[in-house]
């Protein structure tokens, strides 16, 4: 196979984001053990010191196993790419002789399949080894099992239809086809968020509306204060998987309901859930999701908008190791290798998230006692054991939420 400028423009982008992660890692792992002998002062009285090593512990052990996983995706995309990979079983797919639609099809259906087998052995070592020794599994192998074999039925009756069209789109709609894609996308989008929480997150969990008269009574005080309908209030199994407890807002239009896991009612007060659904209920009242929709559509417009461009440009097939072009092998290499190219994009995206949950906070201490909602957050950073301490550079680059003491430092300057 050839390889030509565009290659290297590429191999040079992904070197890029791996040894930014490396020594983002490094840094991260010096500045939590640097932290590790003493719980910071301003939570001295509310986190155990070894609430705080075990955090630091876990943390370390986690981003390490982030570090070998991106090692191993980055050597599978290689291969994928350069190594002729997607070539080689585009050639199987064609000699099969359907029509193009079909051999699209089966094609991005079969690097999914594959895709998700290669993931396998890290998932489980995830949920089996780095959950298991911290004491957070809860699933079993046959939960696990069961989750993949749901998950590709899924992925499998949604999917086909949809890649279908959109290469029927490709094929049929002139020049501007990244447009109506782009659209496709969308609705595709917004139709998945109001058929999630219905018929699709029951499949793997168990719901059951809240059921306590007096918790009930004050959060639905909370939504009619705030004009807000819902489907109702519901209680996941979280526990059937991990007892990492967490709550979130989910769903569209007449859909919309809030979940907590049954993990973190149990861990909460009743003031704290309150304060917590608060802020949930924050996320609404400030327009969040469809920011959020606002910004990944523009980010997925220009992202299309590019690929029409390259779609006519055999120096993209070839720089990515592909000698066919075709409508379906311009999408498989957009989305294998353009995470290369936007990774450092992510500090922008993560400072949007980050910028939302200040948001949501303030909202949630407006409605309900502050001093609540920073004991919540206490409770919830100790018991999902997220660190204290990160580092300033690798939390601006990953995390979605700001660090527990920036957070409650910022509810306690403005409330209290
Ligand atoms: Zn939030």
């Amino acid at each position: 196979m050839g390889v030509n400028t565009f290659s290297y423009i590429f191999i040079f982008c992904l070197a890029a984001s791996i040894i930014t992660q490396w020594v983002l890692v490094k840094r991260h792992i010096r500045h939590i053990r640097a932290n590790r002998a003493q719980v910071p002062a301003e939570f001295s009285d509310k986190i155990p010191e070894a609430s705080h090593h075990k955090a630091a512990d876990y943390t370390q052990a986690k981003v390490k196993t982030g570090l070998v996983e991106l090692i191993i995706g980055s050597v599978i995309l290689l291969i994928w790419t350069l190594g002729g990979g997607l070539q080689f079983l585009d050639n199987y797919v064609r000699s099969i002789g359907l029509a193009e639609i079909y051999t699209g099809t089966i094609f991005i259906l079969a690097v999914f399949l594959i895709s998700a087998i290669l993931d396998t052995p890290m998932s489980w070592y995830r949920a089996f080894n780095l959950e298991q020794s911290f004491g957070f599994n809860k699933m079993t192998p046959k939960v696990f099992f069961m989750d993949m074999i749901k998950n590709g039925i899924v992925a499998l009756i949604i999917g086909t239809p949809l890649i279908m069209f959109v290469l029927w789109i490709m094929e049929n709609s002139g020049s501007y086809w990244w447009l109506y894609v782009w659209a496709t996308w969308l609705v595709f989008s917004l139709l998945m968020m109001w058929a999630y929480p219905a018929f699709i997150a029951p499949m793997f969990n168990k719901f059951r509306p809240l059921e306590n008269e007096e918790l009930k009574v004050r959060i639905e005080n909370l939504l009619d204060r705030n004009g807000f309908k819902s489907q109702g209030i519901y209680v996941m199994d979280g526990s059937t998987r991990s007892t990492h407890g967490n709550a979130y807002f989910t769903g569209l239009g007449a859909n919309k309901r809030i979940v907590f896991f049954d993990t973190l009612i149990d861990e909460l007060s009743y003031d704290e859930i309150e304060a917590v659904l608060a802020h949930e209920l924050g996320h609404f009242k400030c327009n969040h999701i469809k920011k959020r929709i606002t910004v990944l559509g523009s980010v997925f417009l220009i992202g299309l908008g590019i690929l029409g461009w390259l779609i006519n440009e055999a120096w993209f097939f070839n720089g990515l190791g592909a000698t066919i072009p075709s409508d379906y092998m311009v999408l498989v290499l957009f989305m294998v290798a353009s995470p290369a190219f936007t990774f450092f994009m992510q500090p922008m995206f993560s400072a949007i998230s980050r910028q939302h949950e200040f948001e949501a906070d303030d909202f949630a201490a407006e409605q309900a006692q502050t001093e609540n909602l920073i004991t919540a957050l206490v409770s919830l950073y100790r018991e999902n054991a997220n660190t204290l301490t990160p580092d300033p550079m690798y939390s601006a680059f990953h995390d979605s939420h700001p660090p527990a003491p920036i957070r409650i430092a910022h509810l306690k300057n403005k409330f209290a």
